[in-house]
């Protein structure tokens, strides 16, 4: 096939490698044994991803909190495993996965034809409220820290209500000196899930550009997980980037509302598995299968909101594939990212403001933040955890 027969999303993409800034994929490899460096059900693994056009994933580390009430280390171990998992995917499949703990390593990966993989952790609890597990995780090649999920700490709110008298209002003195150690050591600071005075506090603390790696906005649908306009237009004078989700329930009131009539049937409720990873896989090809679908056009609507609110240098995607328990119509897979290419062209996008929201923005701050610190030298201490079995988990947005 000759280039001027490819469709213009489809040669953009070929000039132009995705940026997934949040991906849940993890947990199905060590919980579940799926192999992500061959095709699986779920949605991301990395022969999808590579037909998608896709060069840079942000691979999280999600731990339940309720590994928090096992004992000291519990959340930190489990985040070992899941971390262990994506260097075992690596190793096994070095023309697929490399690591990239820099932006001069995701240009080298780039340069071999891998995927550039960027080791995240979602949840502050598994540092364990210790600076030292922080450090431990980055010299495994950890280089994104979403600072706190939908669980309060006991130095940062996240977005969820019901804190405790014992939850700062926004992030206490140890809260800054993670983010202080993350601006030191060249990690990438993420406030998706953090609260609004969370926000602005991290925003006030950090020397370096930071990301909401997966949220909408809440002018579009007031969702707590969305953005306020002041909290994009914060975003862009800090030079951060808000990577827009791919979440059903973030994205609009009447798709939240079927997800939840949906997740209340006998059917759904019946779902069972042999542990929680299972049984959330199960949810969301129900939900997939059983829900009204959601128009692409809603991710273009989040999108063009963000740039409008923010500037084009400041919105990417962020997609939380396998977080998330159904997607848009036209994004089902990691293999989609062309349809929204294709969406933000017709909707009147240049192809160098598609780029910088597919690609190019993500990458300016993983770079800006890795070109510092210890992340700037390519070191990576060996991790040697067990092929970790199964252990429980609960749902996860
Ligand atoms: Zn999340």
């Amino acid at each position: 096939m000759t280039n001027a027969s490819l469709s213009p999303a489809t040669q953009l993409l070929a000039r132009t490698q995705v940026f997934d800034a949040h991906v849940d994929s993890l947990q199905r490899q060590l919980d579940l044994g799926h192999d992500l460096g061959t095709e699986t059900v779920g949605h991301l693994d990395l022969v999808r991803g590579a037909r998608g056009g896709l060069g840079t994933v942000v691979l999280v580390n999600w731990v339940d909190p309720k590994h928090i009430a096992l004992g000291e280390n519990a959340a930190r171990d489990r985040t070992l495993a899941l971390l262990g998992e994506f260097h075992r995917l690596a190793a096994r499949h070095p023309q697929a996965l490399r690591w990239a703990g820099n932006g001069e390593l995701q240009r080298a990966a780039h340069a071999r034809g891998a995927i550039a993989g960027i080791p995240g952790i979602e949840g502050g609890h598994s540092i364990e409220e210790n600076l030292d597990n922080l450090h431990r995780f980055f010299e495994h090649g950890v280089r994104v820290l979403t600072l706190v999920w939908n669980n309060h700490l006991s130095w940062i709110r996240s977005c969820q209500s019901g804190a405790g008298a014992h939850v700062p209002d926004g992030i206490n003195d140890f809260g800054r000196s993670v983010v202080r150690a993350m601006n030191e050591l060249g990690m990438v600071v993420d406030v998706s899930h953090a609260g609004e005075k969370s926000f602005f506090d991290i925003l006030d603390t950090t020397s370096r550009p930071v990301i909401a790696s997966h949220s909408g906005c809440k002018t579009l649908h007031g969702h707590q997980r969305n953005l306020t306009d002041a909290q994009l237009r914060a975003l862009a004078a800090n030079g951060g980037v808000v990577g827009v989700v791919f979440c059903t329930a973030f994205l609009k009131d009447e798709a939240q509302a079927e997800d939840a009539r949906w997740r209340e049937s006998p059917e759904y409720k019946a779902i069972q598995g042999p542990n929680d990873t299972d049984v959330f896989l199960r949810q969301g090809e129900y939900l997939q299968q059983k829900a009204a679908p959601l128009s692409i056009e809603t991710v273009v609507d989040h999108i063009t909101h963000a740039v409008d609110i923010a500037g084009i240098d400041h919105v990417g995607i962020g997609s939380d594939y396998d977080g998330i328990g159904r997607t848009p119509q036209g994004l089902e897979d990691a293999s989609c990212y062309v349809n929204l290419v294709e969406r933000l062209l017709a909707r009147g996008f240049r192809t160098d403001d598609v780029s910088k929201v597919m690609s190019t923005n993500m990458q300016r701050v993983f770079t800006a933040v890795t070109s510092s610190g210890a992340a700037s030298t390519a070191r990576l201490e060996p991790l040697r955890t067990p092929a970790a079995g199964s252990t429980a988990r609960t749902r996860h947005l």
